[in-house]
């Protein structure tokens, strides 16, 4: 007896992407962008909305993140 290979059907799955991200808003956001305050740290940049520049002087900033893979930075 021999063993004899079977023939596949072809099993073409054709990928075509249906899915269409609806991104056509071209709203410019602005990002914070400051730096980390520890000196080891100086890449990680906010990534939080910039703050209102109508806000009145004094106002206490926002608290700064940056989401880096798996950690979360928050100064
Ligand atoms: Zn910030």
């Amino acid at each position: 007896m021999s063993t004899r290979a079977k023939a596949k059907p072809d099993d073409e799955t054709p990928e075509t992407p249906s899915e269409q991200p609806a991104e056509a808003e071209q709203q410019e956001q602005q990002l914070c962008g400051k730096p980390h305050f520890l000196p080891a740290l100086t890449h990680v940049t906010c990534t939080q909305p910039a703050p209102d520049p109508d806000l009145p002087p004094g106002t206490p900033d926002h608290q700064h993140q940056h989401q880096d893979g798996d950690a979360l930075y928050i100064w």
